[in-house]
């Protein structure tokens, strides 16, 4: 026996040696997939069974690949640098790019991302006059890319009403500019490499004939056509060798099909079906939270894992009563775990959506504890967060040059590069700053100017408003929520501007300034610079680095197949986790629940509740050692307070597992807008300093009038209080200088 295939247990070993024949490999999280399909290249290459170049293994992230490829390197001595290991887009590219003659591209083609594709189908419609309220170009994309998934060209799709053939023939338009133009999106990167293998026989053989081995991890997300490519690289006699859990298949939304598991073992006739039970991850009460939550999906193939660990460390629940405070216990935990030795590289922090990341980063950034965020960017650095700033420092300073270049046609009103030149070269004749420049500008760009020019104004106008409502005025009027709703893949760009709109409520209730009634209000000037100023700091620090030790921050999403010591899953809230777009077709989004069809009926609703479970099982399979679930009683939501319900996986945790760091939370909920219930949670650092008040309680305000006490946040001289005054509006209030008493 080689070293290879030490510290494998018997099922692993026999899925790793396994004969040159199909087979599926259907296993739990963290029973070894991985390893095994990383361990089968190295033993089929090192015993001589097939040479580098005759492999192909696919993965589903670029982290993965990267993985992969270092962990075969580490067993194998050869260059694995140069062998077909990547992401089904990253592998298509590649033969694209070998054979883009035959692919009928040029040899330079560009990839659209999902935004420029979305440009793209909008110029498309302006250019052949068509009425984009009646064709959205973010629903004709998704319609385009919805037909290349299941491998239909325009002309194959079937249509039946005037509408839908205009549709169709939109596509075929769409797909004929593309090709002008030597653009591919990502859908067509797979179709075309797929048709290229399809009609090329030569081609294809060559590739089956040299494919012996095609291995495929996280099988279980895969879509109808990069299943049909593996059909059709595997057709010469290859050994097509797939790894997957179907408790873990989290893109549905995006065309996964966890049916192709099924139709795999069916088509290929698979006699080596091995299934692993044995965690080597996580500790038994990790595990068997995990057990106990996807057991209530009714839809499941059915396994489950055990362990020889021991049950370990109870898992932590924290209940926190706002989302700024679940980000300090946070941060006051990792403290306390560096302390024991943990490096901050094995915490993750896991949040359902990305806009979650922003207040758990504030926390970190004012802690000084360096993180790095994975899968997507820093809060502050993401593009529609840097817009809406610029519009924000427009209105504090028009001579700011770059805030004004930034958003002077974002969203698009038609100044062109041309006028922008001779914008600037007016400015730079005069000396003065672009904003100062546009009325030398004449002709149709200078129109076009003038108007922005006045829009500017407008917004100025609006400078006394409180911070966050400013912030929410200048998203709407800049049309820049406009721009986004339009967008494909907009609904997260659409959060992270609400968020901002958040970030400026909290900033305002930690550092604004009270005025002589004791409310904390964004005043000109002043809350708004040092808003701007903040949020520089913020995105200025910069991110670290690669190999720095760093905490984890992700989306679920983008954890998957990954594993730390310990992890944090934060708000744990009904309607953020599970996501209120997944269970309720009341909502607009971009998740299942709304994208399986035109109807929205309680099955799919099911089928979202499911997914998002199995998106929760994910997250808890993520930890070795020890997990923290939190959740706040109340978030802000466009600068506003929201009332949260406990996310319904908390509650199907069992109880024996667990260990409440907070008294337990109350059964059928604690909050109702109008009068709250819930006694605040006390916060380590005041201890018994409180400020004498408690959420829920009714106080009187000289001003004001009556009220009732809905958040609260700092302590001692610096406590802050957020009250509810009815008609008078909700209000942040410094309780140092506010004349407010118990009524
Ligand atoms: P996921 O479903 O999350 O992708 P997986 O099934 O791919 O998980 P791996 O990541 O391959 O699981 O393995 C989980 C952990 O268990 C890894 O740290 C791996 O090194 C370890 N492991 C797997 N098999 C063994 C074994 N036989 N002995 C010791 N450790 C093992
Ligand atoms: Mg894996």
């Amino acid at each position: 026996m080689t070293p290879l295939l030490d510290h494998l247990n018997a099922p692993q070993l026999a899925a790793v040696t396994l004969p040159p024949a199909h087979a599926l490999i259907l296993a739990g999280a963290g029973s070894g997939k991985t390893r095994v399909l990383t361990t089968r290249i190295a033993w089929l290459i090192s015993t001589g069974q097939v040479s580098p170049p005759g492999v192909l293994a696919v993965t589903f992230t670029n982290k993965a690949a990267k993985e992969m490829q270092s962990r075969l390197a580490a067993m194998l001595p050869i260059n694995v640098r140069g062998m077909w290991i990547g992401t089904f887009h990253g592998l298509c590219n590649r033969l694209l790019r070998a054979h883009y003659r035959d692919a009928g591209l040029p040899q330079l083609f560009q990839i659209l991302d999902s935004a420029d594709q979305q440009a793209s189908v909008k110029r498309l419609l302006k250019s052949l006059n068509v009425d984009d309220e009646k064709f959205p170009p973010r629903e004709l994309c998704h319609f385009i890319n919805a037909q290349k998934e299941q491998g239909l060209r325009a002309a194959a799709v079937e249509a039946w009403d005037d509408w839908a053939k205009k549709r169709v023939a939109l596509y075929e338009a769409y797909e004929a500019q593309c090709q002008r133009e030597g653009v591919v999106d990502f859908a067509e990167l797979l179709l075309r490499s797929y048709e290229l293998l399809e009609r090329n026989e030569p081609l294809r053989r060559h590739y089956q004939e040299r494919f012996r081995h095609v291995l495929v991890d996280e099988f279980q997300d895969t879509n109808k056509l990069q299943y049909r490519w593996l059909k059709l690289l595997a057709g010469g006699g290859a050994a097509l060798f797939c790894v997957g859990d179907d408790d873990q298949s989290i893109y549905a939304f995006r065309g996964a099909d966890v049916g192709n598991m099924a139709d795999f073992e069916r088509e290929f006739k698979v006699q080596n079906l091995i299934r692993l039970e044995q965690n080597y991850r996580s500790h038994g009460n990790i595990l068997d939270a995990a057990n106990a939550i996807i057991k209530n999906n009714p839809s499941r193939l059915g396994k489950n894992l055990w362990t020889e660990a021991g049950s370990g460390e109870p898992i932590r629940i924290y209940e926190s009563y706002s989302d700024g405070d679940e980000a300090r216990w946070i941060v006051e935990e990792v403290r306390a775990l560096q302390r024991d030795g943990h490096t901050r590289a094995e915490i993750a922090l896991l949040y359902r959506s990305n806009a979650q990341s922003r207040a758990l980063e504030h926390a970190l950034f004012n802690a000084g504890l360096p993180y790095r965020v994975y899968g997507g960017l820093r809060f502050f650095e993401r593009a529609e967060v840097k817009h809406a700033l610029a519009y924000l420092r427009l209105i504090a300073n028009t001579e700011d040059d770059t805030a004004f270049a930034r958003v002077v046609n974002f969203p698009a009103r038609g100044i062109g590069a041309r006028s922008l030149e001779n914008l600037q070269d007016a400015a730079k004749a005069a000396g003065s700053s672009l904003h100062a420049a546009i009325s030398q500008v004449g002709g149709k760009g200078g129109t076009s100017l003038a108007g922005f020019a006045q829009l500017i104004v407008k917004l100025r106008e609006a400078a006394h408003l409180p911070l966050p409502e400013l912030v929410d005025h200048v998203i709407e009027l800049s049309g820049l929520r406009a721009h986004y709703q339009n967008e494909k893949e907009g609904q997260e760009r659409l959060d992270n501007l609400d968020e901002l709109i958040n970030a400026a409520a909290s900033f305002v209730a930690e550092e604004g300034t009270p005025n002589q009634d004791g409310e904390i209000t964004g005043e000109f000037g002043n809350d708004l610079s040092s808003f701007l100023a903040h949020a520089s700091l913020e995105a200025g620090e910069h991110q670290a680095g690669e190999g720095d030790d760093a905490l984890q921050l992700m989306t679920v999403h983008s954890a998957k197949g990954l594993e730390f010591n310990v992890v944090f899953i934060s708000g744990l809230e009904d309607g953020l986790f599970p996501h209120e777009n997944a269970v309720s077709p009341r909502f607009g989004g971009h998740l299942p629940a709304q994208q399986v069809g035109g109807s929205q009926n309680s099955m799919n609703e099911d089928k979202g509740l499911e997914e998002e479970r199995r998106l929760m099982y994910v997250a808890v399979t993520r930890a070795r050692q020890r997990l923290y679930l939190s959740f706040a009683q109340t978030r802000m939501l466009h600068g506003q307070t929201r009332y949260n319900l406990p996310s319904r996986f908390v509650d199907e945790v069992p109880e024996e597992l667990v260990k409440w760091l907070t008294p337990r939370a109350g059964k059928g909920g604690f909050a109702v807008p109008s009068a709250p219930t819930f006694q605040r949670t006390p916060r380590r650092s005041e201890s018994s300093s409180g400020s004498g008040f408690r959420i829920g309680q009714t106080v009187m305000h000289a001003k004001f009038g009556l009220g009732v006490i809905i958040n609260a946040e700092g302590g001692g001289s610096d406590a802050r209080v957020q009250v509810n005054f009815g008609n008078a509006g909700i209000k942040w209030l410094a309780l140092s200088v506010a004349k407010l008493e118990a009524a």
